[in-house]
């Protein structure tokens, strides 16, 4: 990253990482670590699963620590950001990864109080989290410019209808969030960029899915196979890193063809 300094082949730059204590946000602080980044592990509630992570990075040879927020609550995802500050190095990257995903249900039973969860964390969460870290990276601010990466779904594209029709919607602002604010910040050194998992094998599908739900969404895609968090994660860490250096605005699809 320009404007980031080099010691020891590690890179004296902080990424943040929502969500990163299990799933996609593992895969990618622990490639964003081997990339040299310092990783900010970002945790909702489990502060085991978070320590692990840390943990294996510092096992590495890499640098990392754990911040908790809930990144749906303004006041602690502030009071993150301005932890970042006591590190001594810049914030270089963003990535928006925490979200959530509610049982399978048709919109005649989806009530207020969860689509206000899914919003406040899928959307709000994201666009704090975008504000705090263009406070950080702007140039204007006396950053040094940097990175963000939004994780969308393909369900913000296919809709999710009869299952979630409410988290699509979710990833579908991420994906209008991801556009304007690619064009808002592009003069200040920030790049802006989303990508748009499919099937990928989490514990998000642990909760409330039909018996055999997995088997039957991976059997309608093209490729026949869901994806790995580590598929995710690399693709994540590309658009992040220099050699994506004039991509901004865009959306990369990992859903195997779908
Ligand atoms: P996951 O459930 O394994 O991980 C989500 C993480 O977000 C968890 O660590 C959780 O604690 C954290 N989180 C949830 N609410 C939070 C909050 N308010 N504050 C801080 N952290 C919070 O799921 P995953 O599959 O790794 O999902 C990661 C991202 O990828 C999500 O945004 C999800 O919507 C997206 N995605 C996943 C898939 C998939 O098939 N797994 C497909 C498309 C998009």
């Amino acid at each position: 990253m320009p404007g980031f300094f080099i010691l020891e082949g590690r890179l004296l730059a902080i990424a943040l990482v929502t969500g990163a204590s299990r799933g996609i946000g593992k895969a990618t602080a622990l490639q964003l670590a081997r990339e040299g980044y310092t990783v900010a592990v970002n945790y909702h509630h489990n502060i085991k699963a978070a320590t692990d992570v840390v943990n294996q990075i510092i096992e590495y040879g890499g640098k990392a620590f754990a911040l908790r927020a809930d990144i749906s609550d303004e006041t602690q995802v502030m009071a993150m950001f301005e932890s970042l500050d006591r590190e001594g190095e810049p914030l270089a990257a963003l990535v928006n990864n925490a979200g959530i995903l509610f049982e399978q249900s048709t919109i005649e039973n989806l009530t207020a109080e969860r689509i206000n969860r899914v919003l406040a964390t899928n959307v709000t969460g994201y666009f704090l989290c975008c504000r705090e870290a263009v406070k950080h990276m702007s140039h204007q601010h006396g950053g040094k410019g940097g990175a963000i990466v939004n994780v969308s779904s393909a369900a913000s594209r296919l809709g999710a209808p009869g299952e979630y029709v409410d988290y699509a919607a979710s990833k579908g602002a991420v994906d209008s969030l991801t556009t304007g604010l690619s064009l808002e910040v592009a003069a200040q050194g920030i790049r802006v960029n989303c990508v748009r998992p499919g099937l990928i094998y989490t514990d998000i599908h642990a909760s409330g899915g039909e018996p055999g739900r997995v088997d039957r969404v991976k059997s309608l895609l093209p490729m026949q196979r869901g994806g790995q968090p580590e598929e995710v994660a690399q693709a994540i860490v590309w658009l992040l890193s220099e050699k994506a250096s004039y991509v901004t605005g865009s959306f990369l699809e990992l859903a195997g063809g779908k």
